[in-house]
This record gives structure tokens, sequence and C-alpha cells, in this order.
């Protein structure tokens, strides 16, 4: 927006300020002071209460312009105040929400109209405070959206409200409970809102509505009058919008629920309909989904915080290196590419160059053929992987990721060629899932250039890296591989050099739960039942035949010896038995379940009577029955008290990391925000009872010190101080 002319400020406050405008016009204009950006709160409302009802008692006032003076309208809700408000009672939360309604409709209601330019973003309240305005002027670049539903509330400022009665209910139904956000055409072609104007131009053109619902060329009363009343609610949409919803509720339980509150709110006015949206958000943000979810936000925040500060002092990355064009370098050269970098790809194989190159073509074909990128960028893309046999060129490059079979010989023999070839600070980062960064660095001249960077198959979907800084790795060597991890789009996570590193050594603790379990003769198909119910994409055995047995069985040897009092198996195991007869999962079509490929070509399971045979020769007691809690019980605290023993141990910075860590690799259901994050929903107490009740089982239920001393202080996990 342009300068302002200091002449017509009628007032300047903390948050926004009012300037007159010729024609009768005011226009006020959000502007939080000392910071980037417009946000939405208790005291934004407070500000703008007073001057609504100024410029209401004002007869010389012909209309009024909303905008921004900042780079983009209104960013939602504060979500650390948002924090705050889930820890207050349902009545306080029901009460802010009708507050905000009180200020917001009195600016719906002022006498004359009102057109609101949407510059940037306008995004969960910042769209509902757009929404009272009766026109919308977006510019061409900017995103509007509702994301309440991710962090398992509703938009509580009237979005449930003003949403169908704007644009039907079909509208409001995708938009409110699918938490996307959308471009200027997008929201032009479903009516929420009215124009699209180029960046530059936007404050003229909203002006222009302005003027045209001045001079009464617009009805913008009759469109007051429809925004009051009832709607008309499409129950095809309700039900099409259910259906999707219902899979997906253990993470968005907020999706149904505002369904159901379009429902009961379409046969009403719209005060009465403000109040059911209170009430139902005071209930609702009252969720434990809900504190996890808002805590997750913030904590993804920070992460991203840090990790920029980790990258502090990163050298740059002109050009990277793969050695090893498998499963895991073939993904790690295509992400590195797509990124921007150029990337030299070696291996030992022809072959394996080629099917590297060829998988790198494929995804870069679907991008093309999905409209998601243009031909002649693929192209660049692809061409900017240069496979090679040899590693002569590798001393042009600033950082190379080892992925070659998972061998310690293998890899250190690796590692003295390539240090023999780079020039010294180049970073060698080893993506060894199981040995140690100090082992593979040990023979070498230059062990401060060795980190570990250990990436989550398919490298290119999965979000989180693990950097591994072992006890030798220099702060520049680190800095580096998370300045290239951020540049590839990654989270990375800075993790200790032990066995497993943070993830799978907790996820090794829980499938030491799950070995056990099968051996105490618990159906394998329960126990997936109960993790799925729970809230886990797959339950443990689904999600081991999905990994692989053989290369699972092999993982839980190394686990076993290097936590023994935890992870060690004094009896025969599922997986020896199964990867006795090469069923490894679904790779080899059976595991613990048999596979099929169905008419999509996708692998499809089911129950399998062979798998009962042999799982019975590791059944010393036979089949047993156990509770569906019992199960719950033995399965997670096995995981959140192995993650209290990482915490103990600082594998990752904090709890905050440990339980990012699980979630973005493993899939930890995001509405019991962690595994450490679930252990304080428990209680610390409680989390010592019960495993006190598992103690014949082992070491992996005994509770570290953290856990103890948190406990007998009464304290949490995430205090708000300690994270
Ligand atoms: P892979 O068998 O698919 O690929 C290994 C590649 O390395 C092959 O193409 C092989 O020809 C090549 N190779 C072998 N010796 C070489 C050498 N001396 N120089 C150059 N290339 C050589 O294996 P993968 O699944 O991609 O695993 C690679 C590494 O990543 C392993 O350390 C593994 O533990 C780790 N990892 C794998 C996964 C996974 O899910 N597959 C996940 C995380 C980490």
């Amino acid at each position: 927006m342009d300068a302002l002319n200091i002449d017509r400020v009628e007032y300047r406050g903390k948050f926004l300020s009012v300037v007159r405008l010729d024609g009768g016009v005011a226009e006020i204009r959000l502007d939080r002071q000392g910071d980037a950006l417009n946000k939405l709160d208790g005291a934004v409302l407070a500000e703008l209460d007073p001057v609504l009802e100024r410029l209401e008692a004002d007869s010389t006032l012909r209309g009024v312009l909303l905008g921004s003076a900042k780079e983009a309208f209104l960013a939602g809700a504060d979500i650390q105040a948002l924090q705050d408000l889930l820890g207050k009672t349902p009545a306080e939360r029901s009460a802010f929400c009708r507050d905000m309604d009180t200020v917001l409709t009195r600016m719906e209601d002022l006498p004359v109209p009102v057109v609101c330019a949407i510059n940037g973003y306008a995004l969960g309240g910042g769209l509902e405070t757009a929404l009272c305005a009766d026109y919308r002027v977006m510019a061409a670049n900017a995103q509007v959206g509702f994301p309440e539903v991710g962090l398992g509330i509703l938009p509580a400022a009237g979005g449930t409200v003003r949403t169908p009665r704007l644009a039907g209910s079909t509208v409001a139904l995708e938009w409110l409970s699918g938490g996307r956000s959308y471009k200027a055409d997008a929201a032009l072609a479903v009516g929420i809102v009215d124009a699209v104007a180029a960046p530059a131009e936007l404050r003229e053109a909203a002006l222009a509505w302005l003027h045209r619902a001045v001079a009464g060329e617009l009805d913008w009363r009759a469109r007051r009058a429809q925004r009051r009343g009832p709607f008309a609610l499409d129950a095809a949409a309700v039900a099409a919008v259910r259906q999707r919803a219902q899979p997906l509720a253990h993470d968005r339980p907020a999706a149904l629920t505002i369904t159901e509150l379009l429902e009961r709110c379409a046969p009403l006015s719209r005060d009465d309909a403000f109040a059911l949206e209170a009430e139902v958000f005071s209930v609702l943000s009252g969720t434990p989904a809900a504190r996890a979810l808002v805590g997750i936000f913030l904590s993804s925040q920070l992460l991203k915080k840090k990790s920029r500060e980790q990258a502090t002092g990163a050298r740059r990355i002109a050009r990277a290196g793969v050695v090893g064009a498998g499963i895991m370098g073939g993904g790690v050269a295509y992400t590195t590419a797509v990124r921007g970098t150029p990337v030299l790809m070696k291996d030992i194989a022809q072959d394996a160059l080629d099917l590297g190159m060829n998988e790198a073509r494929k995804l870069l074909d679907k991008q093309v053929g999905s409209g998601r990128l243009a031909r002649d960028k693929a192209d660049a893309m692809l061409a900017s992987i240069v496979p090679t046999l040899d590693e002569q060129a590798f001393d042009s490059v600033d950082i190379i990721v080892e992925a070659v079979v998972e061998n310690l010989k293998v890899k250190q023999q690796v590692f003295a060629a390539l240090e023999a070839r780079v020039r010294p600070g180049t970073v060698l980062a080893s993506n060894t899932s199981s040995l140690a960064i100090c082992d593979i660095a040990a023979p070498l001249q230059r062990p401060q250039d060795v980190v570990g960077m250990h990436f989550f198959n398919p490298v290119h979907m999965m979000p989180l890296v693990e950097i591994v800084r072992s006890e030798r790795s220099s702060p520049e060597a680190v800095a580096t591989t998370v300045a290239y991890a951020l540049g590839m789009g990654k989270i990375p996570l800075v993790v200790k050099d032990c066995p497993g590193f943070l993830v799978n050594r907790i996820l090794g603790a829980y499938f030491t739960a799950f070995l056990q379990l099968v051996r105490d003769g618990v159906d394998f198909v329960q126990i997936d039942r109960v993790m799925e119910t729970w809230g886990w994409p797959m339950g443990p055995a689904y999600l081991i035949d999905v990994a692989g047995i053989d290369t699972l069985e092999k993982a839980m040897a190394i686990l076993g010896k290097a936590y023994p009092s935890v992870m060690a198996t004094d009896f025969t195991t599922a997986f020896q038995r199964l990867a006795g007869e090469k069923r490894y999962g679904q790779k080899t079509g059976a595991g613990f379940y048999r596979y099929e490929t169905d008419a999509k070509g996708k692998p499809r399971r089911s129950s399998d009577p062979k798998t009962y045979e042999l799982l019975a020769e590791v059944q010393p007691n036979g089949p047993q029955q156990l509770g569906d809690e019992a199960i719950l019980d033995r399965m997670m605290l096995a995981m959140l008290l192995e993650a209290g023993r990482c915490l103990d141990e600082q594998v990752a910075e904090g709890a905050m990391e440990v339980d990012a860590g699980m979630r973005l690799a493993t899939g930890f259901p995001a509405h019991h925000g962690g595994p450490l994050w679930y252990a304080d929903t428990l209680g610390l107490d409680q989390v010592l009872r019960r495993s006190a009740s598992c103690r014949h089982l082992g070491g992996l239920y005994e509770p570290g010190e953290g856990f103890r001393a948190r406990a007998a202080q009464g304290q949490r996990i995430f205090e708000p101080t300690t994270n």
C-alpha cells in the first residue's frame, strides 16, 4: 500500500490506523507496530472496537476500505496466545469467541459498505476478518484459507457462520474442514472473493469497488440480508466430506466436528449461529488433540528457527556428490538436483547408475505430467545429475553423501578413497542406518569432516534427516550438513552418534515390545488393530512387513547388542522365524501378512494361516488372550520409556526434538503429540505405575532417571519454560 498522507490520519494506534479519503471514505489500515506481521488477537480487537464505534456514529461516512500497511493483510490468530487460551476454562474460551464476534459483527453491520483489500495472505482469523466486509478484492499473488482444522480447532471468529452464508455449504464444507490455502483464482471461482487485482493495483481496485457500492451500483444491502439468515445445506456434500474426513479423524478430529456444526447451524440466524460456533469451539479447544496439535505447530516453528541457527558457519555448497546409486543414493541425488544443486552420482555398477537415473526421470516426468513442473525445467534438473563410475571429479564437490552397502569395511574403504580425492573441508556424510559414525571415520586423516546424514525411505517424500554429530565431527561439518539438508527442503535434526541414532533406537524398543507380545501368544492382527485404532497409520506388524523383516532382523540384532538390558531378546523371535522362511514382508509377497497386488498395482494385505503355524513355533505358551488396553500399554510404554532414556542421554537436544523426530519419521499420530508429549498426557506418575506392572518383562519397562526425578517432583516433561 502507498505511503500514508499524514494530514489525513484520523487515528493511529498500536495495531491500526484510520485515514480519511475523499468522498466520505475511511480507510482502516491494519499495521501492528514493532512486528513484521499483522496477527489477530484480543488486543487488536480491543483497539478496533472503539474505532468502529466512532465510525458508526459518523454521519458523514459513506464507505470503509479495510486493508493492511504490511506485506500481508492479516495472518491468523497468534498461536502462542491460542495456546494460552487452550489452558483456560470452557466458559472463558467461549467468552473469547463471543467477544471477537461482537467486534467483527460491528464491522459487518456498519451503516455503510465495507470493502476489504487482501494482500499477501489472509489465513484463519485473517480471512474471517475479511469475510466481514461486503466485498473482497484479492491480490493475484495472495493466499487465503482456514488452517484451524490442522490445529484441532475450528475458525471461531465467525468463519463457520459467514463462509456458508457467503459461498454456499459445499464450498464452506471443503474450505473449513480441509484446512488448505487457496490462490486468488480459486477463491474468486467459488465467490470467497469478488475480484482479483494485480498486487500493485490492489488498493485502487478495492477503492473502485467501494465507490461503486457507495454510488449504489452494487446492492450491498441485499448481500448483507443474505448473510443474516439460514443457508441451504447440501446433504451430498456433507456425506462426501464425512467420507473423506473419517479415515483422517485421528489426526484431524476437528474436520468431523466442523461438518456437524455446519449441519446444526444451517437453519439458524447469523447471531444464533455465532453462539453455537462459540460453544463448539470451547469444547474442541479443550481436547488433548487440540493441545497436542497446537503444541506441534509451535514446536515446528521453533525447530525451524533452531535449524537455521545450527546452519550458522556453514560452508557454501555449490556442488554435491553421492556415492552409491541405489534406493537411498538415487533418492538423495534426485532431491538435491530438484532443489537446484548440481550433483555427481557415483556407483561401481553401470546398471545401478542407469536405474538411479531412470528413477529420477520417472519422478520428474510425474511432476511434468501433473502440471507442477515445466518440461524444460525437468530436463535441466535431470541434466544436473551427472552419473559416473569413477571418483575423479569429486575434487570439485563440497559435500558427499555415501549410501553404499551397510558394511563397515566397505564404507571405510569408500571413505578412505574419497578422502584422498576431495579437498580438505569437503563434508563426508554417511547415510548408514546402524554403524557408528566414529567407527567409519576412525581410520581417516580428517575425521572432523565426517558426519552422519540419515535419510528415511523414500528420500524425496520423508521430511526428516538425522544429522549425526560424532565426537570428532567439526562444528563446520555439522553446520554445512544442516544447511545442505535445509537446502533440500528437509527438516534436519542433529543427534548423537549412538546405535540407531534417535528414531531407529526408539522404534527398536517399540519393536521389542511387539516381539515380546507375539512370543507371549498375542495375535499380531489384534496388535495392529489396537495400534491403528489409537492412531498409527500402520500397526507394527504391517509396518514391519513394509520395512522388510530381513533388514529389521539385522537392525534389531545390532540394537540388542548395543542396549542389551532393553532390547536383547533371549528367545527365538518372530522376525527370525519368518526370515528363516524368506518371508521378508511386502517385497517377497508375504511376511506377517500375505500381499496381493490390486487393480491399481498396489499391494493389499490379507491374513495368512501359514503365519500362525510359523509363529506357533516361537510361542512357548501357545496363543494367549490379552485386552486391548494392556496391548496398547505394552507397546506405547516401551516407546515412551526409550524416548525418555534418549532425553536423559541427550541423544537429541530436547524433548521437542525427540517428539518431532518420531512424528516426522515414523508417522507417530500427531494428535498424541509425540512419545514424550503422550507421557505427559498420561502423567509421569501414571507412566511409572503402569510400567511397574510390566517390570517382569525386563529392562524395556524400566523408567530412566529423568522420568523418575520429574515424577517425584510432580513435574511434566513439557513444562512451559523447558522447551
Ligand atoms: P542399495 O543396495 O539399494 O544401494 C547400494 C548401492 O551402492 C548399489 O547401487 C551398489 O552398486 C552401490 N555400491 C556398493 N559398493 C559401492 C562402492 N564401493 N562404491 C560405489 N557404490 C557402491 O542400498 P540402499 O538401501 O540404498 O542403502 C544404502 C545405505 O543407506 C545403507 O548404508 C543403508 O543402511 C542406508 N539406509 C537405507 C535405508 C533404506 O530404507 N533402504 C534407509 C536409511 C538408510
